[in-house]
């Protein structure tokens, strides 16, 4: 159908490990036939306002957002322990519509900022250490070039590719910087009732990004993690995203809809980082207007 519109709430600038500055995602959306899209750079809104004037530019509508690594370990059905598959998954939750100067917010990026700062370091010590020539300033000096204010382990594998130690990222994570990898170094990660509370503090919704990425074992595990999510005050869930097939895309809105949770989407774009393109998922635009009136209320 022609008359279809699109949006996507979900996408990487250089304020975080995107390679496409913030000002220039709204003429990007424009050409890409997207109605709406939400800038949701990890642990930071330093791009905000850049990408917001992009999109008047370009006549594209603006959602500010962001995406807040949190440690899925407290939502395990045994926290003490912790479930072997919570503590291998990832837990990402999205702020929608938040307020880019919101004092919390800020405070939270600084603390994941210093908890990447400190991090980056120690995975080179260790790649040094099993014989790998590469100095910390060498993922410094690439992060600068690329205009980047938050160093994080995409910037140390892109140094891997270009010495040739491993042919591209997907290898650079699961050999090296990923976990499991022989380089890995865990870093702090927020609390979910943290992150959920500083994204309400900044005016926002809270939605569970791309909830296959937690690795659960089963879907009563997805379904229990999400309602513990809720109870914490979890708004809505992430069913289209590049990494979601169409039975996974149908099965998170049910998952929705019977927990009465709102339902957003977008590609996860990263730029030339990684193969997704903008826009397409082909999220009806519908989500972005249903986020927005409940953002409102
Ligand atoms: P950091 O936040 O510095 O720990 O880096 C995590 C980022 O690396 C994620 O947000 C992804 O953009 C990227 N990433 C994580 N795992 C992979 C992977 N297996 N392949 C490529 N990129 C990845
Ligand atoms: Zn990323
Ligand atoms: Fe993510
Ligand atoms: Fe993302």
């Amino acid at each position: 159908m022609a008359d279809e519109l699109f949006c996507d709430l979900h996408m990487h600038s250089t304020a975080s490990d995107g390679t496409d500055p913030p000002q220039a995602l709204g003429a990007l959306a424009k050409a890409t036939g997207v109605q709406a899209i939400a800038l949701t750079d990890h642990d930071t809104t330093a791009g905000l306002v850049d990408c917001a004037n992009g999109c008047r530019e370009a006549g594209v509508e603006f959602v500010p957002g962001i995406e807040v690594s949190a440690d899925p370990g407290p939502l395990a059905d045994h926290p003490d322990d912790g479930s072997p598959v919570l503590r291998r998954g990832t837990l990402h939750i999205l702020g929608l519509f938040v307020r880019h100067d919101d004092p919390l917010l800020l405070q939270i990026s600084q603390q994941m900022k210093d908890a990447r700062d400190t991090r980056n370091p120690a995975i080179v010590e260790r790649l040094r250490e099993q014989g790998i020539d590469i100095q910390y300033e060498e993922v410094e000096s690439l992060a600068r070039r690329q205009g980047t204010r938050v160093i994080g382990r995409p910037h140390i594998g892109q140094v891997l590719i270009d010495k040739g130690v491993v042919n591209d990222m997907s290898t650079a994570f699961k050999q090296f910087i990923g976990q499991g990898g022989s380089a890995y170094v865990r870093r702090d990660r927020l609390p979910p009732q943290h992150a959920i509370d500083s994204i309400h503090h900044a005016g926002g919704l809270a939605v569970l990004a791309h909830p296959v990425q937690l690795h659960y074992a089963s879907l009563n595990e997805l379904e229990r993690i999400i309602g513990r999510l809720r109870e914490m005050g979890l708004d809505g869930i992430e069913t289209h995203h590049s990494d979601h097939n169409p039975e996974q895309i149908d099965h998170f809105s049910d998952i929705a809809q019977h927990m009465d949770l709102l339902t957003s989407g977008g590609s996860d774009y990263h730029g030339s980082r990684k193969p997704v393109k903008l826009g397409q998922c082909r999220v009806p635009y519908e989500k972005c207007a249903a986020l927005q009136s409940a953002a409102n209320r």
